[in-house]
């Protein structure tokens, strides 16, 4: 076997296990992990990591590239350059778009788009609202489903036709339907009723600022999200239709999950980078519209990180969500007209090495919930592991270099980002996708179009 690449010297994390060694690339594949210096005289390129930590792109299952509609926001190209930049090598879209991805026509658009634009690989979760068109989408390679558990009010932005939905009935039957795929059902949980009667209450009094926009989400020390995972729990045992909750962030819910799992259900979770990141009342007042998202007491917060290291909730994605500064300044008067949710894919990873320096996790949890968790829930066999024959999806960060994140490193069309004047240790110093360079040495060199669809290859393993 010639080895065409070598990377030399770095301390390889992967699936639990942390060693100093040289990582094998053959034909955009792993090869292998051998010790320093086992890399074999004829090896094509050499990249020495003496120092850097060597481990497996990270898998974002949760992503808004805002294409095909909201372009004026971010597109593919863009969004996967930010990914690049972020030592994120997979990522997968949403379905909130214009046209929403509801039906098997518009995911074959939205997949032709990927395959045009995007430098990372790529998948797409469509939403699943229309009972005939599941076993048509899971044909073209997707994943998972997706859906908001809001009212559907046909209105085209956050949540367009046929990607909310509140009626439990619906549910039930969605989750009937897609059972027999096998595929993962991820659901944003959310109790409409409950926010409604909340949200008119600070409406009666005047008060439409962030502050009241956060605590109406919080009301009742997280009661939206409660019940609206007891819900989706129940319905899921039903139906043993796989489960992935993404915005795992209250104590009660963390610990409804974790009986769920002891039960034996398939049910995995997910915590977003501003649970972790950008948790704090501070936050919420100082940055205002741009730092929500979702604001929860700090006990929720030490909670969810909890779980993150105890492995109740299974993986860290982004939620990427780019918004312009005008969709955001509006906000400071009143929330409720401005966009939700904060971008984060460039970020997220740093921030997590940054926080395993602080020992809030170790370097090997940091792994299996950023890839290796990802890839076994979501089937991706190729990807998120050192296992010979997987793709050599590869990210190289320095663990010691200590930087300021600015808006004008953002590669993200909005130019902005909550963590701007944050100083952090840890920079991504190189990201490899199928053995390829796709950022370098602070530039992103992988083109549009190089980016494959990371079909499922191996049995969803959620929860099992
Ligand atoms: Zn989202």
């Amino acid at each position: 076997m010639t080895v065409d690449l070598a990377i030399t010297g770095g301390r390889i994390v992967d699936q639990g296990q942390s060693r100093e060694g040289d990582l094998l690339i053959a034909d955009g594949v792993i090869a292998g992990v051998g010790a320093p210096g086992s890399a074999p005289s004829d090896t094509g390129e050499i990249i020495d990591a003496a120092g850097h930590l060597v481990i497996p792109g990270m898998i974002d299952v949760h992503v808004h590239t805002r294409e095909p509609g909201w372009t004026h926001k971010e597109d593919i190209t863009t969004c996967s350059q930010a990914a690049a930049a972020g030592g994120v090598t997979t990522i997968f879209g949403m379905p909130n778009l214009r046209p929403p991805t509801t039906t098997v026509e518009t995911l074959r658009e939205v997949l032709d788009l990927y395959a045009a634009k995007s430098v990372v690989d790529y998948n797409h979760n469509p939403a699943a609202s229309n009972p005939d068109q599941i076993a048509g989408m899971a044909e073209l390679g997707i994943a998972a489903y997706k859906i908001y558990m809001v009212v559907d009010t046909g209105r085209e932005y956050p949540h367009p036709a046929g990607t909310g939905m509140h009626d439990h009935g619906h549910l039930l039957e969605m989750f009937e339907t897609i059972a027999p795929t096998g595929l993962p059902f991820m659901v944003h949980p959310h109790d409409q009723g409950i926010m409604d009667l909340i949200e008119q209450r600070y409406w009666a009094a005047g008060d439409r600022s962030p502050e009241a926009y956060a605590k109406t989400l919080a009301a009742y020390d997280g009661v939206i999200w409660d019940t609206a995972i007891g819900v989706l729990l129940r319905i899921a045992e039903a139906t043993e239709c796989p489960l992935h909750i993404v915005h795992a962030q209250t104590s009660r819910s963390i610990e409804m999950i974790r009986q769920a799992k002891e039960r034996g259900l398939r049910v995995s979770a997910e915590a977003n980078h501003w649970t972790l990141f950008l948790g704090s009342w501070d936050d919420v007042t100082t940055l205002g519209p741009y730092a929500l998202s979702y604001w929860v007491p700090d006990h929720h917060k030490e909670a969810t990180w909890e779980a993150l290291v105890d492995g109740t909730i299974d993986m860290a994605n982004s939620d990427h969500a780019p918004h312009t500064r005008e969709e955001k300044e509006v906000g400071w008067t009143d929330m409720w007209a401005a966009h939700t949710g904060t971008p984060g894919i460039q970020y997220q990873l740093p921030l997590l090495v940054d926080a395993v320096g602080k020992g809030q996790m170790s370097i090997e949890r940091m792994v299996e919930v950023t890839s290796n968790a990802p890839a076994r829930i979501f089937g991706l066999g190729q990807k998120g592991s050192f296992v010979p024959g997987v793709d050599a999806d590869v990210t190289v960060i320095d663990p010691d270099l200590e930087w300021t994140i600015t808006d004008e490193d953002v590669l993200s069309r909005i130019g902005w980002t909550p963590y701007a004047g944050r100083t952090i240790r840890g920079k991504v110093i190189r990201t490899l996708i199928r053995g390829r360079d796709v950022y370098r040495d602070g530039t992103v060199v992988g083109a549009p179009g190089f980016g494959k669809q990371a079909r499922p290859t191996t049995r969803p393993e959620n929860g099992v």
